[in-house]
């Protein structure tokens, strides 16, 4: 195994998920940096891998980094693992990659599961532009202005939550993005009460206040970008549609084209409209 960090992604829910690579990635280095020594070796044990671990967080003291430099400086390699999915995203190992980097060693992404790109890949959203902005504030004035300083933002928005926000959560977004946004509540992601439901942001915090169930577990929240206007869609979006809408009915091209591309039907119907009266 070449000497170096290796970043190993691990699974959110469904242990099937924890990738060939990974396990031999696990077994084969000298030393496993853990976000939380006691859950990763529960994950550990359970792949019967007993590799030494040693706690490390972003604000861990200098002798833990110390014994993981050590180790890399004596030719062996350190694996890097957070309590579930790919360290770094919104877990703790940023620092330890500048350190271990500007020391000269090499940094090894090993992939695996992260919650936002799972529930991107399923939101329904589009996928070609997105911003992952992790944790909001908890407090919610501090929550509200960063929703209004995203409130114009064309990208898909993703958002980790804790399940007690949630509710609180979209009710803002109902109020700073408006009711009829689009959006995703992705829950519980691979394991047996995954939820992955799409609707306008009001009808999401309809759903949410009216089930307890949906405000335990692990959630992702994705809103769709703000649309730009009528005359914003893209030439090669507009040339694809008008092309189509030759083969098809202005309603069946309008249609396709909102599927490929996440824009609202109406309004590429309303475009090929405004192109036929000229
Ligand atoms: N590093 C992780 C990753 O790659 O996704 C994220 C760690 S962050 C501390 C934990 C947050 O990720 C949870 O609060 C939740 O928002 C999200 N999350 C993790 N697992 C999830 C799952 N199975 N379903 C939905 N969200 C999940």
């Amino acid at each position: 195994m070449d000497c170096g960090l290796y970043v190993v992604a691990t699974p959110i829910g469904n242990l099937g998920d924890m990738s060939q690579r990974a396990l031999e990635v696990l077994l084969g280095v000298d030393l496993i940096a853990a976000e939380d020594t006691r859950h990763s070796l529960r994950l550990l044990r359970h792949f019967g891998i007993d590799t030494p671990a040693l706690a490390y967080h972003d604000h861990s003291d200098q002798r833990a980094l110390a014994r993981l430099t050590d180790c890399l400086e004596a030719g062996g390699s350190v694996a890097l693992v957070s309590d579930a999915g790919t360290p770094l995203i919104s877990d703790p190992g940023y620092r330890l990659v500048r350190q271990v980097q500007d020391r000269g060693f090499a940094v090894h992404p090993v992939p695996g599961a992260c919650a936002a790109i799972a529930a991107l890949s399923a939101s329904g959203l589009a996928t070609d532009r997105f911003l992952f902005e992790g944790f909001l504030p908890s407090r919610p004035g501090s929550r509200a202005n960063r929703l209004a300083e995203l409130q114009r933002e064309t990208a898909t928005l993703i958002f980790y939550e804790a399940p007690h926000r949630v509710q609180d959560c979209l009710q803002s977004m109902v109020e700073i993005f408006g009711g009829e946004r689009e959006g995703v509540l992705a829950r519980e992601i691979t394991k047996t009460f995954e939820t992955i439901r799409r609707g306008t942001l009001e009808s999401l915090a309809e759903f949410v206040a009216g089930d307890h169930n949906q405000q335990r577990g692990e959630i992702v929240l994705l809103v769709a970008g703000k649309e730009k206007q009528d005359g914003d869609i893209r030439p090669e979006t507009a040339a694809l549609l008008e092309r189509l809408a030759q083969e098809l009915p202005a309603k069946r091209a309008a249609a396709v084209v909102a599927d490929l591309t996440g824009l609202k039907k109406k309004r590429l119907y309303d475009y090929l409209l405004a192109q036929k009266t000229g």
